[in-house]
């Protein structure tokens, strides 16, 4: 192992407070610095925005040779190749947006020993071409960013990431430091295996990111309540001038009608997602980057590595698919530590159109199961009665006290006693499996409880069953909540390419009176939520 510093390298607290103009550094940082610095690997499990790249650039300046940077992130690498250059580090990227002549002019600088940081894109680091190339100049460490997407099971799978772990026989002398913030064991076991990483010390921060505010709302006219949502809070200091956020949303589609909406009710909104042109998400993403008060509106594709510390809120119009995706883009909200929001409001329709995405999904059995428990995991965070920050953070293996600061911590959710309308329902689900051998989604079971003559009760002569018009009491939304909240409990399960329910091992408990449901209050309280702020 190459432990040799340069004779006259500067210290890591010099090159921190020279080249990055900061006065001390934060969390891990010194200890991840000064051990990858002597040539040791690291596995670093930081959230976002919680200062990362130092960790791999600031070795790379004290270590002779360049520092390898592997990034999946492409349209990124311009920008932090910019920002490096600007502070006088000699940073290059090699990836497929260059000309023959860029690329050789990048290459030459290596070669010649002037480049500090060299960015290159996972699938071009995997070729044998650039390995070969690589191995005629000098190698300060390897930095594997993202380091998640080697997990296959995960949310952001980058196959070329698998080849990385040859990186260990080929260059055994050469430190390697992995980075992620995506935290759960799983990821980090994934880590270790597949990039050869076992012998590495381990640097794990806490994932609490406490100046953000956690906040789930119950879906019903989405884009409405998103631009209430916005109006309202979207304003530095309360009435201030409009705050940059992100909203993100599933498919392209929602995406594009969101931000028109947005935009026809004085929002400065502009989509991203990946059907448009690059230039055209470079401009969406360079306006973000450097205007005040543009709220971009994307699916995931956008955000990940952007570094813009005053982004004041991150709203979810469609139900992430696991808490790590989910914890990930709420990160990207405040990374300068100010108050910011953590918007998401989901509905009945997610889980229903999630569910059948899942079983419709190719891959194996145990592939569905992954999926399946990574959405039930964010469905308990969503219906939680407890303290979200509480439950987000033992999500992630760390124990901690209510934070005082999350929706249900400022206004307890109130719940009131479900057993009567689940059975009522569960009862109907029963009766027309048994009597009549037929499935129904959310829509009619809701309008048979509620009595509604619609053409399908009339047609399928509905209005003879014995249960017909006995949830009268409760409203349409009433009963949507209701449903959402059995699906999310396991009290209830859709089936098939129509999302229809059915019954559960453990409806059977609800119906025999064994069972009591507790629900949560539906409306009124994001109101309330609000009241309550300090
Ligand atoms: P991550 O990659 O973990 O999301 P970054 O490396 O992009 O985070 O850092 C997030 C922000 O924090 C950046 O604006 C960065 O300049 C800033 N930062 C990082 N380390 C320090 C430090 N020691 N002191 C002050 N600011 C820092
Ligand atoms: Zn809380």
């Amino acid at each position: 192992v190459e432990t040799t510093i340069m004779p006259d390298a500067p210290s890591a607290r010099e090159v921190l407070h020279r080249v990055f103009g900061y006065e001390s550094f934060r969390g891990d940082q010194q200890a991840i610095v000064e051990h990858v610095g002597v040539g040791g690997d690291a596995i670093v499990l930081m959230p976002t925005g919680g200062g990362k790249s130092l960790c791999y650039q600031i070795p790379s300046l004290l270590r002779p040779g360049t520092g390898i940077v592997v990034s999946p992130l492409i349209a990124l690498m311009h920008d932090q190749v910019e920002a490096l250059r600007a502070v006088g580090v000699r940073a290059e990227f090699l990836n497929s947006t260059q000309s023959r002549d860029e690329r050789d002019g990048v290459e030459r600088a290596y070669l010649a020993g002037e480049l500090d940081l060299l960015y290159i894109a996972p699938e071009r680091l995997s070729s044998e071409q650039t390995k070969r190339f690589l191995e005629r100049g000098r190698i300060a460490l390897f930095a594997i960013d993202e380091a998640h997407c080697v997990s296959q099971w995960g949310h952001d799978f980058r196959p070329d990431y698998l080849s990385l772990g040859e990186l260990a026989e080929r260059w055994p002398d050469v430190p390697r430091i992995a980075l992620t913030a995506t935290a759960t064991a799983a990821t980090h076991r994934e880590i270790a295996e597949r990039l050869s990483l076992r012998d590495a010390r381990n640097f794990v921060s806490s994932f609490d990111r406490p100046n953000i505010q956690y906040r789930i709302v119950s879906k019903n006219e989405v884009r409405k309540q998103l631009l209430e949502f916005i109006r309202t809070e979207g304003r530095q200091g309360g009435d201030g001038p409009p705050s940059a956020g992100i909203v993100y949303a599933l498919s392209r589609n929602t995406v594009e009608k969101t931000a028109e909406y947005l935009r026809a009710n004085g929002v400065d909104a502009l989509a991203y997602h990946a059907g448009l042109e690059s230039s055209e998400r470079a401009r969406v993403q360079s306006r973000f980057l450097r205007e005040d008060g543009v709220v971009i509106v994307a699916t995931i594709a956008f955000g990940m590595g952007i570094d813009k510390p005053d982004v004041r809120f991150v709203a979810h119009i469609d139900l992430p698919k696991s808490v790590e995706g989910y914890y990930q883009e709420t990160g990207r909200a405040g990374r300068d530590g100010e108050p910011s929001v953590a918007w998401l409001a989901y509905g009945l329709n997610d889980v229903v159109q999630q569910r059948r995405m899942i079983d419709e999904s190719p891959g194996d059995l145990a592939h569905r199961r992954r999926l399946s428990a990574h959405l039930d995991a964010m469905l308990a965070l969503c219906e939680t009665v407890g303290c979200r920050r509480v439950d987000l953070l033992r999500y992630f293996g760390e124990e901690s006290t209510p934070c005082g600061n999350c929706d249900t911590c400022l206004v307890p959710p109130e719940v009131w006693d479900g057993t009567v309308p689940a059975q009522k329902l569960l009862s109907t689900v029963v009766r027309l499996k048994r009597e009549r051998n037929q499935q129904f989604g959310a829509g009619h079971l809701i309008d048979i409880l509620r009595g509604n003559e619609t053409p399908r009760v009339r047609q399928h002569g509905h209005d003879a069953l014995a249960t017909w018009g006995i949830g009268a009491d409760l409203t349409d939304q009433q009963w949507r909540g209701v449903i959402r909240q059995l699906l999310a409990a396991g009290l209830l399960a859709t089936h098939g390419e129509y999302g229809t329910l059915v019954i559960t091992e453990a409806s059977g408990e609800v119906l025999s009176g064994v069972r009591t449901v507790s629900l949560r209050t539906e409306t009124g309280w994001v109101t309330r939520v609000k009241a309550a702020r300090p």
